[in-house]
C-alpha cells in the first residue's frame, strides 16, 4: 500500500552515530520495499560533522575507541568493514593505532557511510533535506507528527528522536564555578586547566581514563587525583577470542521463564553467568576474592592487569564480551526488582570488568601511575568548595583533600527532569514521552516506538539511543543502538504497511 498524507515523509532529530544509523537503515528499507521515489527524509542537526555527536568529536588521539575496530563495523552482517576501511586509509594513526583506533576516525567513517547512503537516496529519488537547526516540540495528531525546528514548522508520518545521552545530573551546585568542569566532552573541556594546576577527577570510569591521557598528552605537570565512591580503574582488554555461549542462551532465558511468562530474579541471571564464566575458564571462580576490592595499591593492581592482558589471559573479558548481543533480551528478562537491583548494587563492579580499558591505554596509564602523575582515593564521601582557599575539598579514605580544578567523569545522567534539552521538556509535560523507573526514556523494547504517560505507544515516534537504558540496558555502545536503530526503522516502515494497527 502506498502511504498517504505525511506518510512519506521522515524526519529524524539528532545526527550523531544513532542518528546515523538510523538514516542508512531507512534508506536502505525504503529502497528495499520499492518506496523511495517520493519519499523524503529531513535531518535536524546543529553540529557540523554528522555522525560524531559527543562521543566522536574529541580531536584527541589518546581518546581512543574502547571497543576493538572488528566490533565498530555498521554493518551488522560485515563486521569487518571498518577493519577494511581503517586499511584503506592512508592516514598513519589509522594503521600504526592497532586494533583500538582513535575516536575521530570512527566519526570520519561514519560521515563517509553517511554520504554513501545520502548519494544512494537521492539517486533513488528520496529526496533529503538537511536542517541545521535544533528540533524544540514535536507533538501528535492524526495528521502526522508536528515538528518545530527554529521558525519552522513541519509535518511528518514518522519521527526518529536520536537525541543522545544527557549531561550528568551530580554536583550541578558546582556549574558556575570557572574552575569546575561538568562535562569534558561540552565547552572547553579541560583546555583551560593551567599545566601546573591541582585537578581532581570525580570517577574513575573510561570517561575519567579519558581525561587523565588528555592532561598527559597536552603537557600537564600538575598533581591529580582520581576521587571513587567504591571501584578503582576498568580492567585491562585482552586479547579477544571467539566464545560460543552456553549458559546465558535465549534457549535458557525462554526455558527458565517459561516462554517469557515470567520474570527472572537477579540470583537467576546472576547463576547463568556463574556457569557462563565458570565453564568457559574451566575452573571454579572464587567470588568472593573477584568482587573484594583489592588489597594492594591501584598502581600494582593496574600493573597486574596489563600484564594479565599482555599474556592473554582475559579469557573471562572474550566470555562477557559474548553476552552483548543477548544481554539486552536478558535484561528485558528480569523483573523490574532485579533491574533495580542491579542498577543500585551491582553495576559499578560489572562496568569495571565489562567497559574495560584498551591495553595501548592501560600501559599510558601505567606509565603515568608508575612517575607519580595521577593517584586514585576510593571511599569518596563529600565535594565542597572553600571560596577563601579557591580550591575544591574532596573527604575521601578517611582523608581531606584539596584542589583548584574539578572534573566530573562520573559519566552521563538518565533523569529527564534536569535535561535543558526544550523538546525533551515539552514532550515530558504534555505526557507524550515518560521517563523509565530506572532513568531515561520509555520504549517499547522492539519497535523504539515511545511510551506516553497514559501507557499508550506512540503511533509514530520511536526514541533511540543511550537513554532507553531503562529498557535495552547496553545501549552505551554503538551495537546495540545500531541494532535498535534497524528495529525502529523495521516497525515504522511494517507499520506504513499495515496502517489499521497504527
Ligand atoms: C565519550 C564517549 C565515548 C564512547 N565511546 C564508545 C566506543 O568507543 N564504542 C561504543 O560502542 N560506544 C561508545 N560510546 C557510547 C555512545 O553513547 C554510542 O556509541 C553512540 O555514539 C551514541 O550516539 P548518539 O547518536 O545516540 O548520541 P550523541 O553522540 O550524543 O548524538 C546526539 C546528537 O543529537 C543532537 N541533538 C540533540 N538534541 C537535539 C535536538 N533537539 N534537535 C536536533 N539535534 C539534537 C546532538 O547535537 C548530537 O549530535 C561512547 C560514549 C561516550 C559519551
Amino acid at each position: 500500500m502506498r502511504p498517504t498524507g505525511a506518510d512519506h515523509r521522515y524526519a529524524v532529530a539528532g545526527m550523531g552515530a544513532t542518528g546515523v544509523g538510523v538514516f542508512v537503515a531507512l534508506v536502505r528499507s525504503l529502497v528495499a520495499g520499492g518506496r523511495a521515489a517520493g519519499a523524503e527524509i529531513h535531518i535536524f542537526e546543529t553540529k557540523e560533522r554528522l555522525g560524531a555527536g559527543v562521543a566522536y568529536s574529541t580531536p584527541h588521539d589518546c581518546h581512543l575507541l574502547n571497543m576493538r575496530a572488528a566490533t565498530m563495523s555498521v554493518h551488522a552482517d560485515d563486521p569487518d568493514h571498518f577493519v577494511r576501511w581503517l586499511a584503506g586509509r592512508e592516514d598513519a594513526s589509522a594503521s600504526e593505532a592497532g586494533e583500538y583506533v582513535p575516536r575521530r576516525l570512527f566519526a570520519e567513517y561514519l560521515q563517509e557511510f553517511f554520504e554513501e547512503a545520502l548519494a544512494e537516496a537521492r539517486q533513488r529519488g528520496i529526496k533529503v533535506v538537511t536542517h541545521k537547526s535544533v528540533v524544540s516540540d514535536c507533538r501528535e495528531d492524526e495528521r502526522g507528527v508536528h515538528l518545530i525546528a527554529g521558525l519552522d514548522h513541519f509535518v511528518f508520518g514518522r519521527v526518529f528522536l536520536c537525541l543522545g545521552d544527557l549531561p550528568s545530573t551530580e554536583y550541578l551546585e558546582f556549574t558556575k564555578l570557572p574552575t569546575y568542569v561538568h562535562s569534558m566532552w561540552q565547552g572547553a573541556g579541560l583546555e583551560a586547566i593551567g599545566p601546573d594546576a591541582t585537578v581532581g577527577i570525580l570517577g574513575t570510569s573510561l570517561t575519567a581514563v579519558d581525561a587523565l591521557l588528555q592532561l598527559r598528552t597536552t603537557g600537564h605537570r600538575g598533581a591529580i587525583t582520581c576521587f571513587s565512591r567504591r571501584r578503582s580503574l576498568p580492567k585491562v582488554q585482552g586479547p579477544r577470542v571467539r566464545h560460543t555461549l552456553r549458559h546465558v542462551t535465549e534457549a535458557n532465558l525462554r526455558r527458565l521463564t517459561g516462554d517469557f511468562t515470567r520474570q527472572l530474579e537477579f540470583t537467576e541471571v546472576a547463576e547463568l553467568f556463574r556457569r557462563e564464566l565458570e565453564d568457559g575458564l574451566g575452573i571454579a571462580i572464587d567470588w568472593t576474592r573477584v568482587l573484594a576490592r583489592p588489597e594492594e595499591t591501584f598502581t600494582h593492581t593496574l600493573a597486574k592487569d596489563v600484564e594479565l592482558a599482555e599474556k592473554g589471559q582475559t579469557l573471562w573479558y572474550s566470555i562477557l564480551d559474548a553476552t552483548s548481543e543477548i544481554v539486552p533480551l536478558v535484561w528485558r528478562s528480569m523483573s523490574p526488582e532485579a533491574r533495580a537491583s542491579f542498577m543500585t548494587e551491582h553495576l559499578s563492579i560489572w562496568s569495571m570488568f565489562r567497559h574495560c580499558m584498551p591495553l595501548d591505554n592501560a600501559r599510558r596509564l601505567l606509565d603515568m601511575a608508575t612517575d607519580g602523575a595521577f593517584v586514585v582515593a576510593s571511599d569518596l564521601t563529600s565535594v565542597s568548595y572553600d571560596e577563601d582557599a579557591r580550591a575544591f575539598r574532596i573527604e575521601a579514605g578517611g582523608a581531606a583533600h584539596h584542589v583548584e580544578w574539578l572534573v566530573n567523569a562520573t559519566g552521563t545522567g538518565f533523569a529527564l527532569e534536569c535535561s535543558d534539552s526544550s523538546l525533551i521538556q515539552n514532550l515530558l509535560m504534555r505526557g507524550d514521552i515518560t521517563p523509565h523507573p530506572l532513568g531515561g526514556i520509555d520504549v517499547d523494547f522492539d519497535t523504539l516506538r515511545v511510551v506516553r504517560r497514559d501507557g499508550s505507544l506512540s503511533a509514530r515516534a520511536h526514541y533511540i539511543g543511550p537513554l532507553t537504558r531503562g529498557v535495552h540496558f547496553y545501549t552505551n555502545s554503538f551495537e546495540t543502538n545500531l541494532a535498535n536503530a534497524h528495529s525502529a526503522v523495521a516497525a515504522a516502515l511494517t507499520r506504513l504497511d499495515s496502517p489499521a494497527a497504527a
